[in-house]
């Protein structure tokens, strides 16, 4: 962490260390305060969360705009101006969250309670906690490094936005429409990624660059249909679950990705199961009857199969209206994601001749878009690494292909390099609570998460990245 600007004047103060104690409680205080503020998304009335940000922002002598996308609804963009050396990067989160089913909390989803060492709320991982974390990013950057005169090479760019849950037309979509010169940026931070505790240890902090795409394909049958009391072998329920099976039987070539293959390549040194190191070594090696081997060994991980291959999903049948009735037609859906780069048409096709029966008709309904790859060897991606390995060197960082889509595809669309964290180290059942009962997330991993984001801040917005 070097070069602190050529402008930086000798009369002023240097840069300071923020004091880390001090910043995770600020921290927590802020998200205890906006966990009090219910955003349950519909209807989401973000706009309360968007005052409070705004006011914690001005107060601080940060320059910041609201805009109301429809009442209730807002966004927040606040700037910490640079000298305009490199293109900004944006620091993002949401200020929505999802619905609760309040008997299955032990405690009130809306009151910001600390216990045990956690902060328990709805959005206290997903997204309310990043929200904190970036605000504190925020006040830092102003009191430790701007008030002390250095100059930022590149703007930094807070956004909060509305809608995450439910879309983003109120959101993200908004602000893509309405205002993209507030976007204009090389990076982005966003949610996304994951920091994973196994056995109690930290083991990687995986940074999401690229996600597979989701599209939804349906499969028509049709028959000649008649009372049920004659049967048909033309009968399209007989002919679709055929299909199905043959569907459900068919697996996708492997393909590895750059991305993936990194990410197996440095879990298969730090991962604590020795038959998972061994495949994830297997996978990555040049050999392909061996990468072949550790792909069918990991295939029993449903999610590390995901990563390796195109999936297909059966997710509605229907067909049929009444017991009596063999019926004319049956369709089934099924949601396909696409490794990035994938061709669609070339899954189907695949598809058609594993059902191998022409009287099957393939119709795509929804077709995602696909985006380009964050270049994980970008200054962003090294400045997060470099960030978590001043916190913690043990710490492997991993890019990381997520199987679900993200606003983050919105962004690398737009030419935007984006990267999803999710800085807090915590162990998959904590992980799971997100959308779940109980969510929380651990003071001392709110306090990890600051210093990581501020210091991939810091070290993105120098001269010397
Ligand atoms: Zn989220």
């Amino acid at each position: 962490m070097t070069g602190t600007s050529p402008r930086a004047s000798g009369t002023r103060t240097q840069p300071a260390e923020p004091d880390w104690a001090a910043a995770t409680e600020e921290t927590v205080e802020h998200l205890r305060a906006m966990l009090r503020m219910n955003t349950v998304n519909p209807p989401g009335n973000e706009i309360v969360v968007a005052r409070y940000l705004e006011q914690q922002l001005r107060a601080e002598g940060i320059e910041t705009r609201v805009f109301e996308s429809a009442p209730g609804r807002g966004a927040v963009v606040a700037r910490l101006r640079g000298d305009g050396t490199r293109k900004p990067v944006i620091l993002m989160a949401h200020m929505d969250v999802v619905g609760v089913e309040q008997d299955s909390w032990s405690v009130d989803p809306f009151a910001g309670i600390v216990k045990d060492g956690y902060v328990y709320g709805r959005g206290a991982i997903d997204d309310k906690g990043m929200l904190a974390a970036n605000l504190e990013t925020m006040l830092l950057l102003k009191r430790t490094l701007v008030d002390r005169g250095v100059v930022l090479a590149r703007d930094v760019v807070f956004v909060a936005n509305s809608d995450e849950e439910a879309g983003g037309d109120w959101g993200m979509g908004w602000l893509v429409g309405n205002h993209p010169e507030l976007l204009e940026a090389e990076f982005a931070v966003n949610e996304g990624g994951r920091t994973r505790v196994v056995g109690g240890v930290p083991l990687y902090l995986a940074i999401q660059n690229t996600e597979k795409v989701p599209h939804v394909v349906e499969m028509h049958v049709t028959g000649s249909g008649g009372h049920a009391s004659v049967p048909l072998l033309d009968n399209p329920l007989w002919r679709l679950g055929r299909a199905l099976a043959a569907i459900g039987a068919h697996r996708e070539p492997l393909e590895l990705r750059p991305t993936t293959r990194e990410f197996f390549g440095q879990l298969a040194r730090v991962s604590p199961d020795a038959t998972q190191r061994e495949a994830m070594a297997d996978l990555v090696s040049t050999d392909e009857r061996r990468s072949a081997r550790g792909a069918d060994v990991l295939a029993a991980i449903p999610v590390f199969d995901a990563l390796l291959r195109n999936g297909v999903s059966a997710a509605i049948v229907s067909g049929g209206i009444r017991s009596n009735v063999i019926p004319t037609s049956a369709v089934a859906t099924l949601n396909v994601r696409t490794l990035p780069g994938a061709a669609l048409e070339d899954v189907i096709a695949r598809l058609r001749a594993a059902v191998d029966d022409d009287q099957v008709d393939f119709r795509v309904v929804e077709r995602g878009e696909d985006a380009p790859p964050s270049d994980f060897e970008s200054a962003m991606f090294r400045a997060i690494a470099e960030a978590t390995r001043a916190v913690d060197p043990a710490m492997a960082v991993v890019p990381y292909m997520s199987t679900g889509a993200t606003d983050s595809a919105r962004l690398r669309q737009l030419g935007i390099q984006a990267f999803g964290i999710l800085p807090f180290p915590m162990d998959q059942n904590d992980e799971d609570r997100m959308h779940g009962h109980d969510e929380r997330v651990p003071v001392a991993s709110l306090g990890f998460g600051v210093r990581v984001i501020f210091g991939a801040m810091a070290l993105v917005s120098r001269y010397s990245s």
